[in-house]
């Protein structure tokens, strides 16, 4: 630490990302959640040297092509969505900006909004999920910090149904309720519905799993015009042109390509069920997920932190979090179902099976 840091970042602790290695020859990378399918075909025909050559212009502030794209796809108006540089970014908008009487979140979900709390000096409220993983919301009614719920939340998979969201929105109608739908698209249900009743709601999503474009850097917030000109306000403060060139043109590219996304998001499915069935078999219990990951473990044979090193000397990566409660599990990202059945058979050797 150098002596120009300011004093309160000092004991700040920042997120740690998922092990992004060099060499991923032979390496089976099951560990960040990322897509296995490429991007849209599109998207790809779309990055062109002409796209290229105007990498010399600064991109849209509006970002009007990808705002469009996003509005159209969910039925909203352009003044609806707020767009980001991956959803970390709004995240990081909502904690800087709309969380005037502090924050509340589980204390097993996205590491990264207690990082953010951190460094904006949002006052936190950790509030446990229940043994079994599920988030009880009544625990919220008392608090009056904007709430950041994960829906499906990460690491565990399991989605929270739409009247236990709507029931935490009429708690407290002058609290914000985030709820961030990385996964949704991958089996949950989208609080979307609720948009047009509740205005202390919004909604947070990323391509990044999805869409396969977690290098594209692009997330996008839904809410009332007012919210989202609170976080444009916040945006145009701090960096106008948030999103690049090449990843508007992509992400338009990409939410218009529904029939792609269905594709994709089908065989992710079909590979989760049968890598949680092949688990389960394996003496494994793994949570119920709407994701695009498994959440394992808990196994007898086996500890959580072994599971991911036996792994490892086999070159297939996944999450361990070694924190109370999650220490026994490990956290599996969905890839091809050739690559879920190379999983399985490195894990059935491991156990000796
Ligand atoms: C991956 C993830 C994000 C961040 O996504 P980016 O758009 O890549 O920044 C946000 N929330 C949750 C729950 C995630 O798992």
């Amino acid at each position: 630490m150098s002596r120009f840091l300011t004093e309160k970042l000092q004991n700040l602790i920042p997120y740690t990302p998922g092990e992004q290695p060099k060499n991923m020859d032979s390496l089976l990378k099951l560990n960040t959640n990322e897509n296995p399918y490429p991007p849209a075909p599109s998207v790809v025909e779309l990055l062109s040297m002409e796209q290229a050559s105007a990498l010399r212009l600064y991109p849209d502030p509006d970002c009007r092509l990808f705002v469009q794209a996003v509005a159209d796809y969910h039925g909203l108006g352009a003044e609806n969505v707020f767009p980001g540089n991956g959803s970390d970014e709004v995240l990081a908008f909502c904690f800087l900006g709309l969380c005037p009487n502090g924050a509340a979140f589980a204390d097993i979900t996205y590491g990264f909004y207690k990082v953010c709390a951190g460094l904006f000096g949002v006052d936190a409220s950790i509030v446990p999920l229940r043994d079994d993983f599920t988030i009880c919301v009544e625990d919220y009614s008392d608090l009056r910090g904007t709430v950041f719920i994960a829906n499906p939340n990460a690491p565990t998979g399991l989605s929270l149904p739409l009247p236990e969201i709507e029931k935490l929105l009429r708690q407290n109608r002058d609290r914000l309720v985030v709820v961030d739908e990385a996964y949704v698209e991958f089996g949950g249900r989208s609080a979307l519905p609720l948009l047009e009743k509740y205005d202390n709601l919004l909604i947070v999503r990323t391509l990044s799993k999805s869409h396969s474009l977690a290098g594209a850097r692009l997330g996008y917030a839904l809410g009332s015009a007012e919210i989202i000109s609170d976080l444009n306000r916040m945006r145009f403060s701090f960096n106008p042109y948030n999103i690049n060139r090449l990843s508007l043109f992509s992400g338009a590219a990409a939410i218009r390509d529904v029939n792609y996304l269905k594709e994709c998001r089908e065989k992710i499915i079909k590979s989760r069920e049968y890598t949680t069935l092949e688990l389960r078999n394996l003496g494994f219990k793994v949570l119920e997920s709407h994701a695009n990951f498994v959440f394992a473990g808990d196994n007898p044979k086996i500890s959580g932190g072994d599971y991911m090193n036996r792994l490892r000397d086999n070159n297939i990566l996944v999450r361990h979090f070694d924190v109370p409660r999650m220490a026994n599990y490990v956290r599996i990202t969905i890839g091809t179902q050739t690559q879920m059945e190379r999983l399985v058979a490195v894990t059935k050797r491991l156990l000796g099976g």
